[in-house]
């Protein structure tokens, strides 16, 4: 990207179940609302890809972007409220195919709560908020274990179905688990996306834009205040 934006990616904004193995990617929603006022505190303005692509923003100031993944309904019940109180725009990445689905696992992500993914009407009101969906692709899975003609019709096919859904251009991809190699890349690039985010962390000033990085962030006990004042150190020396 021209800019160094940062981008923040979440998953659940609830709290885990004790049952829960993977707990990492769950964010109370006290944790998260802290973490936009302390994201505001420091004068970070909330954009979506679409503002990137436009030049919509203002490059000589902090610019932040935050990204969910996999499009659970918690992002509806919790997160949306929140994002409305402060009237800040965010990216969630929905599987197309699973829309709407109810108390579904995903194959490998048997360590997981049981999801109830957005319906299309929840995702209608958000996107009249300005919330901006990017595909997660059809199904959740790893694209470098698929064939060429696969990847093409999981990126392609999931852009389409969003596109229709939405009446919007879809810009971005979350690759599922993080995992992507230059087939994807390629193939992503010819199907018409114009950004791709990653699971790992940096600096997204040299990155290629459709490899860009995320800084995970996580909240729902005393010790994640720290482990995000350490993300958010990481990341502002990044940027100054
Ligand atoms: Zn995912």
């Amino acid at each position: 990207m021209e800019a160094d934006i940062p981008i923040l990616y979440y998953h659940f904004i609830k709290l885990p179940s004790a049952n829960t193995r993977i707990k990492g990617l769950y964010t109370s929603v006290k944790h998260f609302e802290w973490q936009i006022k302390f994201l505001k505190s420091k004068g970070f303005a909330f954009i979506t890809f679409e503002d990137v692509r436009n030049g919509n923003y203002e490059k000589k100031k902090r610019n932040v972007i935050l990204t969910f993944d996999d499009g659970c309904d918690s992002l509806y019940y919790n997160a949306f409220p929140v994002l409305k109180k402060y009237g800040i725009k965010a990216v969630i990445y929905v599987v197309a195919k699973s829309i709407g689905a109810r108390n579904i696992v995903w194959p490998l992500n048997e360590n997981l709560d049981p999801l109830n993914i957005l319906t299309k009407e929840q995702i209608h009101e958000m996107t009249n908020f300005g919330i901006e969906f990017g595909s997660h692709l059809c199904h959740h899975v790893h694209l470098p274990q698929l064939s060429l003609n696969e990847i093409k019709s999981e990126l392609s096919e999931s852009k389409l179905i969003l596109e229709s859904e939405l009446g919007r251009e879809v810009y971005s991809v979350a690759y599922p688990f993080g995992s992507y190699n230059n087939d994807v890349l390629k193939i992503a690039l010819e199907t018409g996306y114009q950004f791709g985010v990653t699971t790992k962390s940096g600096n997204n000033a040299y990155a290629n834009d459709l490899e860009l990085f995320r800084y995970p962030v996580k909240g729902y006990s005393l010790r994640h205040y720290w482990y995000f004042y350490r993300t958010m150190r990481k990341l502002l020396k990044n940027l100054n």
